[in-house]
């Protein structure tokens, strides 16, 4: 399948934090799990995965780790004063960071092509009709 290439600059809500995007887009999955319900505040989140030397991020950021469900540490930046969840990385995959689309400005373009964690997905959230659903991560990638 062909990557869709990003060129922009979103920034979280209050301005303070702006990402510069310059690359392609991996891949573009949904998040059931409860740390993604917590950082949304609702049933899942979406996100682009991009290369982390395609992304300049300006501004402050604060984070916290923790251990995902892979066992392996994954990082959530946010902007510490409107709170917007700005970025994501992992240790298990240090050359590559994790985008929420509710960051960008019109991504009309997200065309997500899993759901995972469905372990924990709540029937009143509805998911793109026919999506690859995964009980955690999808087999054989990485978390
Ligand atoms: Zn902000
Ligand atoms: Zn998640």
């Amino acid at each position: 399948m062909e990557k869709l290439t990003l060129t922009e600059t979103p920034t979280c809500a209050c301005g303070s934090v702006s990402v510069a995007v310059d690359g392609r887009a991996l891949s573009m999955l949904l998040c059931s799990c409860r740390d993604c319900r917590k950082a949304t505040g609702t049933g899942h989140s979406g996100f682009v995965i991009m290369r982390r030397d395609d992304v300049t991020v300006s501004g402050e950021t604060r984070h916290f780790t923790k251990i995902a469900n892979s066992g392996s540490e994954i990082s959530r930046h946010f902007c510490p004063i409107c709170g917007t969840p700005v970025y994501g990385v992992t240790a298990r995959s240090p050359a590559l960071i994790l985008l929420p689309v509710g960051l960008f400005t019109e991504p009309d373009w997200f065309v997500p092509t899993q759901a995972i964690f469905s372990r924990s997905h709540l029937v009143w959230d509805a998911l793109p009709e026919g999506i690859a659903q995964y009980e955690t991560y999808r087999p054989g990638a990485e978390g």
